[in-house]
């Protein structure tokens, strides 16, 4: 996951800027699945758009003409307008200039009106532990405590595919996930004597068998933010510094957010870095 569109090779020049090209939005969940009987499936990383603000003009200021925009930066403009009582327009600027221009003065709170929810799989849980700390957004996670495990797929680091060493991770992760069944089995066996209810019990077991189980193991999460959020998210886990997995997440998720807020997403550009891939890059000083 660490190109944005699968086996995309480096080019030969240094650096090169794929424009407005977004990677391709969801890498097909079909590509992963690959591994030898008895070892745990492997996922691919999917995206989607469960959710997004909507717009309703209160129509308090008939004057206000806005040339367009979609329902995010119709409400970008709105809530910016209202700080100067400018909705006559005296200026006659566009709604993607003026959101261009909020933007550019860090005029950022205005763009934290607007959300987005995406959902997300195919990922491991070494990638939701990085995409927690971003305290801004609102997170589900499937839960290790509920959910049978024992045969959770797996979401293989590219440095391990590209160096061939698949099989070994896989076998890895076969031996935890059989520990992880055998702990499971013997925890729920000796709770039956003081926990009657199977449900908690399996909870139990569940929920301390997972200890052993690796951080490769393949998770789901819905993820809700603000535009400032995201634009945040993008700018840490999209630059070439961020590890490649959250690095791949941001690249998928960035058309998704493209096709909400364009006039503010445009203002991050997909390319491709000699020695590390795809990364998006901004010049914009978001935090
Ligand atoms: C390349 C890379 C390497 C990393 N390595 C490590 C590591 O080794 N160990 C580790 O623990 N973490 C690591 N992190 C995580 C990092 O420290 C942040 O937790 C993560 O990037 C979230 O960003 P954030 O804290 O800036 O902002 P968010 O939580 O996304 O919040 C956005 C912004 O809100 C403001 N903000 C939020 N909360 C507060 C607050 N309490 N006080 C003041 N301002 C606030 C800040 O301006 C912040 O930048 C790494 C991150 C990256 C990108």
């Amino acid at each position: 996951m660490d190109t944005p569109e699968a086996g995309a090779a480096t080019g030969a020049v240094s650096r090169r800027d794929a424009g407005r090209t977004p990677p391709r939005e969801v890498r097909a969940a079909e590509a992963g699945g690959a591994a030898p009987a008895g070892f745990p499936p492997v996922a691919e990383p999917q995206v989607a758009l469960v959710g997004c603000t909507v717009f309703a003009d209160p129509g308090w200021f008939p004057e206000w003409k806005t040339d367009g925009g979609g329902d995010a930066a119709r409400l970008i403009e709105f809530a910016g307008r209202l700080c100067y009582m400018s909705f006559a327009n005296p200026l006659g600027r566009t709604n993607r200039g003026y959101v261009e221009n909020l933007l550019r003065q860090r005029h950022f709170s205005v763009i934290e009106h607007a959300s987005v929810s995406v959902a997300v799989r195919g990922v491991s849980r070494s990638l939701t532990h990085e995409l927690v700390r971003h305290r801004h957004f609102s997170f589900s996670q499937l839960s290790q405590r509920f959910v049978n495990e024992e045969e959770a797929a797996v979401v293989l680091p590219g440095e391990i595919r590209r160096a061939g060493l698949d099989g070994d991770a896989l076998a890895a992760a076969a031996q935890a996930q059989q520990a992880y069944r055998q702990l499971a089995a013997s925890l729920e066996r000796g709770l039956r004597a003081r926990v009657a209810d199977r449900v908690a019990r399996r909870k139990m077991a569940r929920q301390a068998a997972r200890a052993v189980l690796p951080n490769m193991t393949e998770t789901m999460i819905v993820v809700s933010g603000n535009l400032r959020a995201w634009a945040g998210f993008l700018k840490k886990r999209g630059a070439p510094e961020a590890e490649p997995e959250i690095r791949g997440l941001a690249l998928l998720v960035h058309p998704l957010l493209l096709r909400v807020a364009p006039e503010v997403f445009e203002h991050f550009r997909v390319c491709e870095l000699e020695g590390v891939g795809w990364v998006l890059q901004t010049d914009i000083d978001f935090e």
